[in-house]
Order: C-alpha cells, then sequence, then structure tokens
C-alpha cells in the first residue's frame, strides 16, 4: 500500500500553504504575530551575543581599556538579559497561542462535519477520508498542524539569515591591508562570491539529502496510518466499557491483544520503515548533517586567513565564524522548509478534499408555518429510493398519506426498510424517485431545520450525551423543570428522583463526571421518549422504542401510548404486532415495498396477507400452554 504522491509545483504549494495558513488565523488570530515575534527575538540573541562579545575581544586584544571593558560587559549583560527575559515572554505567549490553536483544530472539523447532509456523515467514503486526516495528523502533525511548525521555521530560518548577513556583510568589506601583497587577494569580489556559492550548493546538497531521507516517512505514510488506527482502535479497546463484558465472555483479550501484531504492525522492529531508518534514510539523514562540516572548514580557512592578514581583530573572527555558520544554518533551513511544504501538500490536499465536500440537499426557503393546530399532512407520492454509492433499490414506489393526527405503526421483517422510511419523512435523505409532500408541497421547497423541527424521533440506536439530565432532555441550558418532570412521568420514569439524586442536574454517565449516573438500557431508553416528548414537535416517531423496557413498562408504554402521543401524529415501528392493535393504521412493509395497509382487524382477517403470516408466527408463542 503506497503513498500516492502527486507532483505539485513550488507556487502550487505555497497556495496549498496559503489556505491553511488562513484556516489558522481564522480559527486562532494570534497565533502568526506570536510566532513571528518570538522567531524573531530567538533567531536574534545569539547574533546580538556575537556581536558584543567580539567587541569585548576585540578590545581585550587592542586598547585593554578597564573602563570600556566595564561598559561593554554591561551593555552585554543587559541587552543580552534583556532580550532574553523578552524571548522569553514572547515564547510564553507563542506556546500558549499554539497550544490554543491546537484545541481549536477538532472545532475545524466538528464544525464541518455538524453542517453535513446526513448522506455524508452515513458514508463510508466520508468516514475513511476524515480518518486519513486525522491519521496523517496524528503521525507526525501531517497536514494543517504541520504548516504552523513550517511558518515557525520559516520565520526562524529567515531572521537568522537577516542576523547574519548583518554581521557577515563587515566581513567581506573589510580589507587586507596592502603591505600584506601575498594575500589581497582575499579582497578580490570573487572570494565573497566563491564562499557565497559555496554555502548556497551545500545548503541544497543538504537539504535535497534531508529530503531523500524524509521521502521513506511519505511512501510508508499510508502503513503507518493504518498502524496507528490499528493502534487507536486496540489498544484503547481496554478501556471500553461497553465492549468488557463480550471480550470477557468470549477470551478475545488475547486475540485482540495480537491483532495489530499480527498485521504487521508498522512500528515492530522487523517492520519496513524501521529497516529503512537503519539503511538507506538514516545514511541520507546523517549525510545531510555531515556535509556542513565541508562548508565549516571554508568557513575557518576564509576567516581565520583574512584576520591573520591583519583585515580585522581577533574579537572579529569569533562574530564571522559564528555569523557565517549561523547563516549557513538560516540557508539550509529555509530549503528545508520548503521542501517539506512540498512534502506536506499531499497531506493538506487530503484535509481540503475532506473540508470541501460540498452539501448537495436543495435547501428550500419556505418556513413551516407554525401551527398550534398541528394540522401537517404528510404524504408520500411513489416514493423509491436507495442509498448513495448502491444500486440496490430499498424502498419501491411508496404511496402513503399521514392522516393529521392518526397513529401509523410499521410493521415488517428486518431489513424491510422500516427504519429507511423513516429517514426519508424526516429528510436525513431526499427520495430518489417521487416526492414527499408536507400540505401539498414537495418537503424540499422548506427551509431544512424548520421541516427538521416537526419531528420528534427516538431512533432505535438512540443516543444520549454526558450532560445532565435537563440538558439532556431540554438539548438547551435552559431546562423547563415542570416540563421536564412531566415528560419523564410520561415516558414512565416514575423513579428518576431516586435514580438521579442531583435532579436533572445529575450527569449521565461517568465519561466526564465523576458522580455521573450510569443507566440501565430501560432507563435510557425513558430518558430517550422523553426527550422526544420535551421537544413538543407535532409528529413523534417511535422505532422499536420498547426493545430495552422490561414487560411492565413496556405494558405501560403500550396503554398509555395515545396519552404519551397526544394530538400529534404518531409513527411507531414494532415487531411486537400485539403492541400495534391500538394504531388507527398499520404499514406492512416487505422487500422495500408496502404490502398491506389497514387496521389490525382488517390486516388480520386476509389470512394470505403478510400481516397475518407475521402476526401468527408471534401469537403461536404467546398461545402455547405450560
Ligand atoms: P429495517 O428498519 O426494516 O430493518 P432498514 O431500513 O434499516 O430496514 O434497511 C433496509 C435495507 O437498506 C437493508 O437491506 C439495509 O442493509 C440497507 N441499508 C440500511 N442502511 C444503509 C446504508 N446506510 N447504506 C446502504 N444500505 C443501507
Amino acid at each position: 500500500m503506497g503513498e500516492r504522491k502527486r507532483k505539485r509545483s513550488f507556487f502550487q504549494a505555497v497556495r496549498l500553504n496559503n489556505r491553511a495558513w488562513g484556516i489558522w488565523q481564522k480559527f486562532c488570530p494570534g497565533l502568526f504575530v506570536s510566532i513571528t515575534g518570538s522567531s524573531m527575538v530567538t533567531a536574534i540573541i545569539p547574533y546580538v551575543s556575537l556581536w558584543m562579545t567580539a567587541r569585548i575581544i576585540n578590545e581585550l586584544a587592542g586598547n585593554k581599556s578597564p573602563q570600556t571593558l566595564a561598559v561593554l560587559v554591561l551593555e552585554q549583560l543587559l541587552v543580552t538579559g534583556g532580550l532574553t527575559l523578552v524571548g522569553g515572554i514572547l515564547k510564553h505567549f507563542k506556546n500558549y497561542q499554539a497550544d490554543s490553536a491546537s484545541c481549536q483544530y477538532n472545532r475545524i472539523f466538528m464544525d464541518k462535519m455538524f453542517s453535513f447532509d446526513y448522506a455524508h456523515m452515513d458514508s463510508q467514503v466520508t468516514y475513511d477520508l476524515y480518518s486519513q486526516v486525522i491519521q496523517n495528523d496524528k503521525w507526525s502533525g501531517l497536514g494543517l498542524h504541520k504548516t504552523i511548525v513550517l511558518f515557525e521555521e520559516l520565520m526562524t530560518a529567515v531572521f537568522r539569515m537577516i542576523g547574519g548577513i548583518s554581521l557577515t556583510v563587515s566581513m567581506f568589506l573589510a580589507r587586507v591591508p596592502g603591505n600584506r601583497e601575498e594575500l589581497v587577494w582575499l579582497n578580490h569580489p570573487l572570494c565573497m562570491g566563491i564562499l557565497l556559492g559555496l554555502m548556497l550548493i551545500i545548503s541544497a546538497v543538504s537539504s535535497v539529502s534531508a529530503s531523500r531521507g524524509q521521502r521513506y516517512w511519505i511512501r510508508y505514510a499510508a502503513e503507518t496510518r493504518f498502524g496507528n488506527r490499528l493502534a487507536d482502535f486496540y489498544v484503547f479497546l481496554n478501556k471500553d466499557m461497553k465492549r468488557a463484558v463480550d471480550l470477557r465472555i468470549y477470551n478475545q483479550q488475547e486475540t485482540v491483544g495480537n491483532v495489530y501484531m499480527e498485521r504487521e504492525y508498522p512500528f515492530l522492529l522487523s517492520s519496513k520503515i524501521v529497516q529503512y531508518a537503519k539503511g538507506p534514510m538514516g545514511a541520507w539523514m546523517a549525510f545531510s548533517q555531515s556535509i556542513s562540516a565541508v562548508l565549516t572548514a571554508a568557513v575557518y580557512f576564509f576567516v581565520c586567513v583574512k584576520a591573520w592578514a591583519g583585515a580585522y581583530g581577533p574579537g572579529s573572527v569569533t562574530q564571522y565564524i559564528g555569523a557565517s555558520s549561523s547563516l549557513f544554518t538560516g540557508i539550509s533551513d529555509l530549503m528545508n522548509v520548503l521542501g517539506r511544504m512540498m512534502e506536506n501538500g499531499n497531506f493538506l490536499e487530503e484535509v481540503y478534499e475532506f473540508l470541501d465536500i460540498s452539501n448537495t440537499m436543495y435547501q428550500g426557503s419556505l418556513t413551516t408555518e407554525k401551527r398550534t393546530d398541528r394540522q401537517y399532512e404528510i404524504e408520500f407520492r411513489d416514493v423509491s429510493f436507495r442509498y448513495p454509492g448502491t444500486e440496490q433499490y430499498v424502498l419501491r414506489h411508496i404511496n402513503m398519506k399521514f392522516l393529521v393526527g392518526s397513529k401509523l405503526a410499521v410493521v415488517g421483517m428486518n431489513g424491510s426498510g422500516k427504519t429507511t422510511f423513516i429517514k426519508l419523512l424526516c429528510r436525513l435523505y431526499d427520495p430518489v424517485e417521487g416526492e414527499i409532500l408536507l400540505n401539498g408541497i414537495d418537503i424540499r421547497k422548506y427551509r431544512y431545520d424548520d421541516y427538521r423541527n416537526l419531528f420528534s424521533v427516538v431512533f432505535q440506536d438512540f443516543q444520549l450525551f454526558s450532560l445532565p439530565l435537563g440538558e439532556n432532555l431540554a438539548g438547551s441550558r435552559q431546562v423547563s423543570l415542570s416540563q421536564a418532570e412531566e415528560c419523564l412521568k410520561k415516558a414512565g420514569f416514575h423513579n428518576w428522583k431516586q435514580v438521579m439524586k442531583e435532579g436533572l442536574q445529575t450527569c449521565l454517565y461517568r465519561d466526564l463526571e465523576e458522580p455521573g449516573v450510569e443507566i440501565s438500557g430501560g432507563e435510557a431508553q425513558k430518558i430517550a421518549i422523553a426527550r422526544a416528548l420535551y421537544k413538543d414537535a407535532p409528529f413523534m416517531i417511535l422505532d422499536e422504542p420498547t426493545a430495552a423496557l422490561d414487560p411492565v413498562a413496556e405494558a405501560e408504554v403500550f396503554q398509555r401510548f395515545h396519552e404519551i402521543a397526544g394530538d400529534r401524529t404518531a409513527v411507531y415501528i414494532s415487531h411486537r404486532l400485539s403492541s400495534c392493535k391500538f394504531c388507527h393504521k398499520i404499514a406492512v412493509f416487505h422487500e422495500g415495498t408496502v404490502v398491506q395497509q389497514g387496521s389490525h382487524e382488517e390486516l388480520v382477517a386476509d389470512t394470505e396477507g403478510m400481516y397475518y403470516r407475521l402476526w401468527s408466527a408471534q401469537a403461536k408463542y404467546y398461545c402455547q400452554k405450560g
């Protein structure tokens, strides 16, 4: 599984980076100012120190005036001390900004996900792309995070170069006195050209070698990312309370514990990436670092010979050697950063591929008038549907009208399309053929959030959140105590005050709060029903709402279903046909179509029909004696 590597020009890479910097700037406005300030001071301190030390040494080697020396030493102390202090403050500020940017990182993706059409959330392609982006980031911060690091390195390299140039210019300008005829050639501009040329060539060779070494990482990015994904899932399984029981009952600790080892976990000593680190990758990296020794030798030669020829004093030797080495480091760092900017391009493109996923659902502009009489009528007109990316229709030619205030039961075998029907009703997906009408108008023409507000749904796999009970019910910090109490009571959670010691403030689950309450499946289901009631929407949909309830609680929900649903139009999906008897109408789904519609009495009378088959299959067990 090799990494696909696209060729792109330098300017394309810069554009990709610019976009990332724009994103960070939006989420964390102080970030780039703080990095620039901190990098500038950090890069400048060594030069200031070098320059001042050179002045002290020159004074020691020259006039040796105690007063001048005292002033120079004091200046050195004050200036470097002051700059170090400012540098420390700026670094602290920058670290704070960078940490805050890291926290914002999740926001960037969360905001995108919250804005997605549901179809994108439900798609494996989206999930894989997101997982890819996250793993890239976890694995050396490639992608968006890398651009912060690159910006800092870029700034440091630029300031280092500026400092290096300022302190080395005088080295080239200082002239060997005419009495050293044999060395006056050092004054020739060609010498400066050769030294600068050498600096550029060696920087380029060093940066190309580093990039060669780096390429091994990039080439195996896919494997290492997958390794991270495996580790993420399997290593953290031991903390996953939901899977703990199955893990123990089926003795899967060992299998699960070893799974990533067996799947050629990329960080094992025998893995390719480790082999490369010991071989060519390590060699390229080492070469990249060692080649600078050639330049150091050339610089020493040039600086020392010129000093020996009398162009400047011994203090300046320290200054020029230090400044030229630093200038060289600045140039190679700059080349290195630019190279890595290009390499990071692939990973940024993946980030943008995710961030640029656009919603395709038509967003209408009509508002659903807020009717106190709840006179909302919905009609499915010849609706057919298949999931995105699949060929098989899971619903075909559905025609159905919901009478206002009526109670409709939807029954059928597993996979017959009941939940999909509800997803279309709530407009989580749009029909592929046909239309769904609200009061005679295609639901696509309504504002989506307005339309969605018409529904309260308790899905089979509903989710509650690790938040206080009240916030779970209201979906807001503002909770009406009386309304919450009434809904919990209607949902059959009579003893909620005994379970929830802090009342509506009691936090559900212990993920975030030590005193949180672990609730049973039945209690969770009652809270989910209460949440649906609290929303007080004109349509109420219950998908297998009693699956986790004990028989007594289940019977209570059935008996009081009319009371629970009130004057709302209610849709009720259930496998237990006995619980559907009290609905006005029952729709029987089979292989994606509605094969029968009618009241219980009408349907059960048709002994050839699907409903009768399902009914008799269940009735048989209830009627058996002993
Ligand atoms: P039911 O609720 O009656 O058990 P569903 O509506 O959940 O049935 O599923 C109907 C069919 O649609 C099944 O064959 C199921 O595999 C398929 N299906 C459900 N969800 C998806 C999805 N997100 N992508 C593709 N196929 C799906």
